[in-house]
Formats: structure tokens, sequence, C-alpha cells
């Protein structure tokens, strides 16, 4: 059985299943109830669509400039007619796709890494580049890590928590390198979206390996303890 998981982290999984906002379920049925379009300036268009969970009927609502085709099924109800990468074509939703990072992961961490998702998908690279840098400035306090500025901290990090895989750090390290010869004169650290890309998916990953596989794998134990003493505790049958 191929590692799924990563399905539970995104807001539309297909055309007809998604994670739902409010009442949390994972691969539920949803229909798109209502389209709409305004002008978002002269010449670029923005299409709304809201979306209903087909088991708390709570609508979310959501932002595109993309005009995504839908079909309709009955009554109000529609599905788009394209199932892949919808996440990426939406720009801003309400509520936030900020309940997809594992709650296991610090909240400072996962309202920064929110931000900065939204900062990329509306191409506000300067915005995205500032919350980058901020997530690990507060990934080192939490982990009590030193150094003044994006580099040290880096590498401090690299060195206080061996159990994440230094290509981690390493490609973080790599990508402050390459860039900021190219900015340097202007002291100014933005990135490119392609870099961001990179960026924060690495520190997803990383933020994964520190809180959320740790406590995975003590769950895992606990429960295999638990089902030990549960079978040693019953009583051989009297022969
Ligand atoms: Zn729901």
């Amino acid at each position: 059985m191929p590692d799924m998981s990563y399905l539970d982290s995104k807001y539309f999984i297909d055309e007809y299943v998604f994670n739902c906002p409010f009442c949390n379920r994972r691969n539920v049925a949803y229909t798109v109830r209502h389209l709409d379009m305004f002008d978002w300036t002269e010449d670029k268009k923005c299409y709304i669509y809201l979306a209903e969970c087909q088991s708390c009927d709570k609508v979310s609502m959501h932002l595109t400039f993309e005009n995504i085709q839908t079909n309709p099924i009955s009554g109000y109800h529609r599905h788009f007619i394209i199932g892949e990468n919808l996440d990426e074509k939406f720009f801003y939703s309400v509520p936030t796709s900020f309940f997809s990072l594992d709650k296991r992961i610090p909240r400072v961490l996962r309202e920064l890494m929110t931000e900065a998702e939204g900062c990329l998908k509306s191409n506000f690279l300067t915005g995205a580049s500032v919350c980058a840098r901020k997530l690990v400035y507060e990934l080192a306090i939490l982990e009590g890590a030193e150094g003044t500025d994006y580099e040290s901290r880096l590498k401090s990090l690299k060195g206080k928590r061996p159990d994440v895989e230094p290509e981690y750090f390493d490609t973080l390290l790599t990508i402050q390198q390459v860039t900021s010869d190219k900015v340097h004169e202007l002291s100014y650290d933005g990135w490119h979206s392609r870099h961001l890309r990179v960026i924060l998916a690495t520190l997803t990953e990383i933020f994964n390996t520190m809180y959320v596989i740790p406590k995975l794998r003590a769950e895992k134990r606990q429960s295999i303890i638990k089902l030990k003493e549960e079978v040693l505790s019953q009583k051989k049958p009297q022969k």
C-alpha cells in the first residue's frame, strides 16, 4: 500500500472529495454550489467557487484567476470537471488551508507556513520570503538554536537535531547561498517563487520529522505495550 498520507495535507483531493475544514472529516464528498466572477483589475478576472461539504453542509469559499469548468449534477450542485491539482489553482480560501498542517506542529509555525503559502499563491514574493525567514527564526527559538542570521541559525539547527536528515538543512543553505550573491548589493533577501516552493516544501518535511513522526512513533509504541500487557495479563486456561 503506497503512502497516501500527503493527501491529508490538501484541501481538494479531486473533483469529488475534499478535506472539510469544518467537520474535519478527511476524504469527504463535496459539491460546488455557487460560482461567480468579478473584475480583479481592468483585464484580469477572478472566479469565486463555493464548496459544500456533503457531511456537515458547511460552505467554504475559494478564489482563483482560472475559469475552472464545472458539470451540473442535480439542483444547484455541480462538480469540477478536473480533479488534478485543484489546490494549486486557488490562491485564497476561507477557511484557510491552515487545518491541513498536522496539529502536532507548533501553532506559530503552522500560522507562518499558511501565510507563506498564501503569499506565494498570490505571487507576493517579498511577503513569502519574509515568512520563510521568520519560520527559520521561530524554529531556532523553539529548538534553542543559536545564530544571528538565517544561515547561522540553520547551521545551528542542523547540529542540534541530528535526527533530521542533514540534506534538508543543506538544501536550505544552498538556496540561501546561490540567491544571496545576486541580491547582495541591494541587501534584499527576496527569493523567486521556484526557490520559495523548495524552501517551504523542505521546511514542511523538517517540521514533520521534528514534531509529527516522533509523536506517531510514541503513540504506536504505547499501543503495542498496551496490547502486550493485555495479552500477558490474560490468565492461562486451567488444565
Ligand atoms: Zn464538513
